[in-house]
C-alpha cells in the first residue's frame, strides 16, 4: 500500500453500460483510493493491471444505493454509488461497515468540489430507467435531495449507519461549526437587535435566519412574522434545543427533532409545527448579489436563460405557451413563457423558491425561473407524454381497470406529499397532471391559481372558474384546505375512470353550483367499482371534516391495488 492510499479494497463494480447495447456484468477490481483519484485494479495494484480510473475532482455525488426490494446479482451486497461526469458507477461492497468506510471517506474528499449535485438517484439505474423516479434519461435530473453531509437511510439493512457517522463531528455538535457557513440562512456573529433590523428591513412573510445563541455553543433562530401574533407584526427567537439522548438530536418544537441542524430548517421550510409561521424566506448578511446564474443548484431559483436551447412546442394553458426544450445542452426541461398581463409575477417569484424545495416522484419537479427578462420563464421537468386529461381521450378503451387505478395513486401519492408540508394545490383536476414516458402520471401547477390574473378563472362566478372540481365551501366562500384538494380529487378519479369525460357535461356551472347545494354528486363511471365510487363518494362529503384526508386515501387505495394484484379481474 502507497502512502497515499486512503483506503483499499476487493469490491464488485457493475459494468457502466455506455453503450445500450453492452452486457451488465459484475466484476471484482481491487479499489484504491487517494486524495487526487479512484483506480480500480484488476487482481494488483499495478499500472498494467489498471481497467479505470476516476478524478476525485470529477465526482458529484457519493451515496449508498437504496435497494429496498431488487435482488443483488453478486455476491457483495451492499452497494454505492459514485456520480461523475455523465457516468454512473455501481460498486458493492461486502458488509455495511465496509460500504460506510468507502461512502464516508469519498464524500470527505469531495466535499470541496464545485459540481457536487443537489440532487440524486437514490436507487439503481436498470433496465432503461431509474428504479426511483422511472425516468428513462440515464442524464435526467436527479428525483432526491443529495446530502453531502448526512447518511442515507437504507431502509433494508439493519445496521445503522449512522454509529460510524458521516456527519463530520463538528458539524452538528453544539460546537461552532464552518460548515452551516455554507447556508444561506446562517448569519454569524449576529446578535438580536442586528438580526431584528434585518429582517425588518426585508420586511418578508417568515423571513429567518439562523444565529449564534447569546449562549455560547447554542443557535436560535430569529424569525418574522407580518401577521403575528394579535394582529400585529413582530420577531421571535427560538433557541435550537438539544435532547439529553445519544446521539444528541436538535429540536425547535420538540415533536420534531432531527440529527442536524439544516435538517430541522428544511422541516420547518414546510411546517410551522408550533413556530408563528413557516421559515418562508432567509434573510442573509451574506452578498446580496451573489451570481444568479447557476440553475438546478442549492438555494439559486434562477435559470441562466443562454444555456437553454428551445425545441417544439407541447401546448398552451392560461399562462402562456410551453415549449420543450434542453438545459445546458443535455437535460430536456419544459420551458413556460409568461404572457404579459396573464400572472402576478412577483408574488410567484417569490413563491417559486418555495415551490422548488417540493420534491417528489409524483410531482412535476420546477427546476428554476428566468426572472431577468420579459417574458418571464418558467423551467420544469419534461413530461413526454403530455397532460393527463388528453391522455385518458386519445386512448379511451385502452385502458385496464388496474391502469385507471395505479394512475389515481400516482396522483394521490403526490397529494398526500403536498398535504403532509401544508401545501393547498386549489386546482386539481386531469387537466392539470402530466405523464411522461413510462406512463407515471405526476401532479402539476400545484398552487398557481393563485397567481393568475384572470377574474374570469378566479372569482368563483366567473366563466372558467373550475366549479365542477370545487366542493361547497370553494365556490361559496373561497375556503380553500387539503380537504378541498381531496373533493377536487374525487372529481379526478371520476375523469380518470370515464376516461376523460366532462363532469356534469350537459350542465352549465351555475346549474352545478345548485345541484351540488342539494346533494346531487356525479354517477358511478361503468368502469369503477362499487367500492371504488365510495371512496370518491367520500371526497364528496359536504363538510370538509367528514372527508379523508390524502394519507387516508393512499392508504385505502394502496389496498385496492393490492387486492386487484391478488384477486385479479
Ligand atoms: P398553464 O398552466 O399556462 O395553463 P399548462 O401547464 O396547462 O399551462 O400547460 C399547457 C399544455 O402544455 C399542457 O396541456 C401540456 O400539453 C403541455 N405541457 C405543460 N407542461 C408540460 C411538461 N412539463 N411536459 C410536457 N408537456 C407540458
Amino acid at each position: 500500500m502507497n502512502f497515499n492510499t486512503i483506503l483499499e479494497e476487493i469490491l464488485i463494480k457493475r459494468s457502466q453500460q455506455k453503450k445500450k447495447t453492452s452486457p451488465l456484468n459484475y466484476k471484482e477490481r481491487l479499489f484504491v483510493l487517494t486524495k487526487s483519484v479512484l483506480t480500480y485494479y484488476e487482481g494488483r495494484a499495478e499500472k498494467k493491471y489498471r481497467k479505470g480510473f476516476i478524478d476525485i475532482s470529477k465526482i458529484k455525488c457519493v451515496e449508498i444505493v437504496k435497494n429496498d426490494d431488487g435482488v443483488i446479482p453478486c455476491q457483495n451486497k451492499y452497494p454505492f454509488q459514485v456520480v461523475h461526469d455523465a457516468n454512473t458507477l455501481y460498486i458493492f461492497a461486502p458488509s455495511p461497515q465496509s460500504r460506510d468506510r468507502w461512502v464516508k471517506k469519498l464524500k470527505e474528499e469531495i466535499k470541496n468540489n464545485n459540481n457536487i449535485m443537489i440532487k440524486y438517484h437514490p436507487k439503481f439505474w436498470a433496465d432503461g430507467s431509474y428504479q426511483c423516479c422511472r425516468q428513462t434519461e440515464k442524464l435526467a435530473p436527479g428525483c432526491e435531495k443529495y446530502n453531502l453531509f448526512e447518511s442515507s437511510k437504507c431502509s433494508s439493512d439493519s445496521v445503522v449507519v449512522m454509529s460510524e457517522g458521516y456527519i463530520p463531528s463538528n458539524y452538528v455538535t453544539g460546537k461552532k461549526s464552518n460548515n452551516l457557513d455554507q447556508y444561506e440562512w446562517y448569519c454569524r456573529n449576529t446578535n438580536r437587535s442586528k438580526a431584528e433590523q434585518l429582517l425588518r428591513t426585508e420586511d418578508k412573510e417568515g423571513g429567518f435566519m439562523v444565529r449564534d445563541s447569546s449562549q455560547p455553543g447554542l443557535y436560535t433562530v430569529s424569525l418574522y412574522t407580518k401577521f403575528g401574533g394579535e394582529g400585529s407584526s413582530g420577531f421571535r427567537h427560538y433557541h435550537i434545543k438539544e435532547t439529553a439522548t445519544s446521539p444528541k438530536k436538535y429540536y425547535l418544537a420538540e415533536k420534531h427533532a432531527f440529527g442536524s441542524i439544516p435538517e430541522i430548517i428544511e422541516y420547518h421550510k414546510h411546517n410551522a409545527a408550533g413556530l408563528v409561521t413557516r421559515l418562508r424566506y432567509p434573510v442573509s448578511t451574506k452578498g446580496k448579489n451573489a451570481p444568479t446564474t447557476a440553475g438546478f443548484s442549492y438555494e439559486k431559483w434562477e435559470i441562466n436563460p443562454s444555456e437553454l436551447t428551445f425545441m417544439r412546442e407541447l401546448g398552451s394553458g392560461l399562462f402562456g405557451v410551453v415549449r420543450l426544450g434542453k438545459w445546458r445542452a443535455q437535460y430536456k426541461v419544459a420551458i413556460k413563457a409568461i404572457r404579459e398581463g396573464a400572472m402576478c409575477e412577483e408574488d410567484f417569484i417569490e413563491e417559486a423558491k418555495v415551490m422548488m424545495k417540493l420534491t417528489h416522484p409524483k410531482l412535476v419537479q420546477l427546476y428554476g425561473v428566468c426572472t431577468q427578462q420579459k417574458p418571464i420563464y418558467i423551467v420544469t421537468e419534461f413530461m413526454e407524454r403530455g397532460c393527463l386529461l388528453n391522455f385518458l381521450r386519445q386512448r379511451q378503451g385502452h385502458f385496464s381497470r388496474d391502469m385507471l387505478l395505479s394512475m389515481c395513486q400516482d396522483v394521490c401519492e403526490g397529494m398526500e406529499y403536498l398535504e403532509r408540508n401544508s401545501f393547498i394545490h386549489r386546482d386539481l383536476a386531469a387537466r392539470n397532471c402530466l405523464v411522461n414516458e413510462a406512463g407515471v402520471v405526476k401532479v402539476s401547477d400545484f398552487g398557481m391559481a393563485r397567481y393568475v390574473l384572470d377574474d374570469q378563472y378566479t372569482s368563483s362566478s366567473g366563466a372558467k372558474f373550475p366549479v365542477k372540481w370545487c366542493p361547497p365551501e370553494v365556490f361559496n366562500y373561497s375556503r380553500f384546505s387539503s380537504k378541498s384538494d381531496v373533493w377536487s380529487f374525487g372529481v379526478l378519479m371520476w375523469e380518470v375512470f370515464t376516461e376523460g369525460r366532462m363532469p356534469f357535461e350537459k350542465n352549465t356551472n351555475y346549474e352545478v353550483v345548485t345541484m351540488v347545494t342539494r346533494g346531487h354528486r356525479l354517477h358511478r363511471p361503468k368502469l369503477a367499482s362499487k367500492y371504488l365510487y365510495e371512496v370518491m363518494l367520500r371526497c364528496w362529503q359536504e363538510k370538509p371534516e367528514g372527508r379523508p384526508s390524502f394519507e387516508d386515501l393512499l392508504r385505502t387505495i394502496d389496498e385496492l391495488v393490492e387486492c386487484e394484484e391478488t384477486f385479479g379481474r
